[in-house]
């Protein structure tokens, strides 16, 4: 019984890791507008997601647009 429950915990750990491994990180300078929109993005947004081309809003419509299609949130 132990090893089956071994082996489903290293499934798990090598599904996380893949997990991990593929998860988008942004990096690089965040844009001052929106590029949906237009609007202005605030300073502490631009700092707590680096790289971020949205604003809050158009983030989250194109964020709900992908939930379809299981892709991961980035808010
Ligand atoms: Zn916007």
């Amino acid at each position: 019984m132990r090893d089956v429950i071994d082996r489903a915990n290293d499934i798990a750990q090598l599904e996380l890791d893949n997990l991990i491994a593929k998860r988008k990180v942004y990096t690089g300078k965040s844009s001052l507008y929106c590029c949906e929109c237009g609007e202005p993005i605030p300073e502490a947004r631009r700092e707590a997601v680096p790289g971020c081309s949205l604003c809050f809003d158009c983030q989250q419509l194109e964020e709900l647009k992908n939930v379809g299609r299981g892709r991961k949130m980035n808010v």
